[in-house]
């Protein structure tokens, strides 16, 4: 049972409590005209809701519109400026408006909004790249995942056609005037494996011209040689979004991946690529990721799933279900928190058991997701070797990014970012 001094003093709770419940805002509330981001229908098809920070320095994004934050116990207030979190009425915690920076308001020299381009998700850089995931459109019936919105919301919050030039202006502008450190391309499947020939050139040149860490997000390519390569070109981060470890339910929810790649494809190139971090440039971070969405099997499976990837030498992504409004489960219900807790203290626990390097990159908070750093509350273990390595990890690797940035010609953009993130580091990721 969740009380008020727990969320109070747990902000890895409550972050997490958000995710399950939801808020209302109160009418006082005024996000766009207080420099807050705009809640679009969805992110990444995942989220959708209202991005704000915790104490802590802990990003999220917090359901707004779908049914059951209707009935949520939290409620946001705007007091004398400031925006006062509440649960059943009683004070818990200010909270910051995450910012809405300048270019979110421009258009690309094409004339398309930029936020069609690409979208800020926490602190970092999140572009679903070409047309929508064909499962969305195979005959003669759909096959998308049940949980996904990508299918209702392209062309709506995203542009379906962009350019390397118009990306590369997006990039350019959220680097300069949000600081950003790190890029996320996103895909669902083509005929073909056609996703990874797609994202190559754009890769290309946002390491080359800006420096900057870049993952990808694709369904398994069959060619799994084609993942070295992308080592080879700095590609820092590649994720699998299996999301349900249990056979049957990952056939029913997921039935476009089952019958494309099925689930051993999809856990054959998390082990496969997880084996790359020995290869590829010096100096170039690699980690593969598996993730999975906690809340659409019983925990049990989940931790199973934390506990394989783990054991491969991949560190989890765990999203909360989230019953997005116009998908097939939009009337599902999502997950009880306390049914959360073990699944998010079970992944903190496995990474840091595995020596995993969590919480390494520079300024990537993640409002998607409870990174597994961030799940530090939910355990009474507090593995202080593996701390003190991690800590030192993300100093050296700090460091060698920022000397990056200088080779890149970002000079300034190195001092910018010293002064305003000074201090932070995360990492992980969303969905596809
Ligand atoms: S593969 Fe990805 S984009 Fe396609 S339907 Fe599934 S979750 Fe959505």
């Amino acid at each position: 049972m969740i009380t008020l001094p727990d969320l109070r003093s747990n902000t890895a709770l409550l972050k997490l409590d958000l995710y399950c419940k939801g808020i209302r805002l109160d009418e006082s509330c005024l996000v766009e005209e207080d420099g807050g981001r705009k809640i679009l229908r969805t992110r990444a098809g995942l989220g959708s809701g209202l991005e704000v920070i915790l104490p802590g320095d802990l990003w999220t994004n917090v359901p707004v519109t779908e049914h059951f934050a209707a009935s949520s116990p939290y409620t946001l207030h705007r007091e004398a400026g400031r925006y006062l979190l509440r649960w059943h009425g009683q004070d818990v915690t200010a909270v910051t408006l995450s910012p809405r920076p300048g270019w979110c308001d421009r258009a690309t020299s094409t004339g398309k909004p930029m936020t069609r381009i690409g979208t800020l998700q926490g602190t970092y850089l999140g572009i679903y790249q070409a047309k929508v995931c064909e499962y969305w459109t195979a005959k003669p019936a759909k096959t998308n995942c049940k949980f996904c919105s990508v299918g209702l919301n392209l062309g709506l919050d995203d542009a379906d056609d962009k350019s390397i030039d118009e990306v590369m202006e997006v990039v350019r502008a959220a680097r300069e005037e949000s600081g950003i450190t790190y890029v996320d391309f996103n895909t669902g499947h083509y005929e073909g494996d056609t996703y990874l020939d797609i994202l190559e050139p754009f890769i290309v040149r946002i390491k080359r011209e800006l420096g900057l860490l870049v993952g990808v997000q694709t369904p398994p390519h069959r060619d799994l040689r084609r993942y070295d390569h992308l080592r080879e070109i700095g590609v820092n981060r590649v994720s699998f979004c299996f999301e349900i470890f249990d056979r049957r339910l990952f056939e029913e929810i997921c039935p476009g991946k089952h019958a494309e790649y099925g689930l051993d494809h999809y856990l054959e190139a998390v082990r496969y690529c997880a084996t790359l971090g020995r290869k590829g440039p010096r100096g170039e971070p690699w980690v593969t990721n598996g993730e999975i969405i906690a809340g659409l099997e019983p925990p049990e499976s989940s931790i199973r799933a934390i506990d394989w990837i783990t054991s491969v030498g991949a560190v989890p992504t765990v999203c909360v279900f989230r019953p997005l409004t116009g998908t097939d489960l939009q009337r599902a219900q999502p997950p009880e928190t306390e049914e959360m807790v073990p699944i998010f203290r079970r992944l903190f626990e496995a990474c840091m058991e595995k020596g995993l390097p969590i919480g390494v990159a520079p300024n990537v908070h993640v409002s998607l997701v409870m990174l597994p750093e961030e799940c530090r509350p939910f355990s009474p273990h507090r593995y202080p070797l593996q701390t003190l390595k991690l800590r030192a990890m993300a100093k050296v690797f700090g460091r060698r990014f920022h000397r990056r940035l200088e080779r890149t010609g970002a000079e300034a953009l190195v001092a910018q970012e010293g002064s305003r993130y000074a201090g932070s580091d995360r990492d992980s990721h969303p969905q596809e």
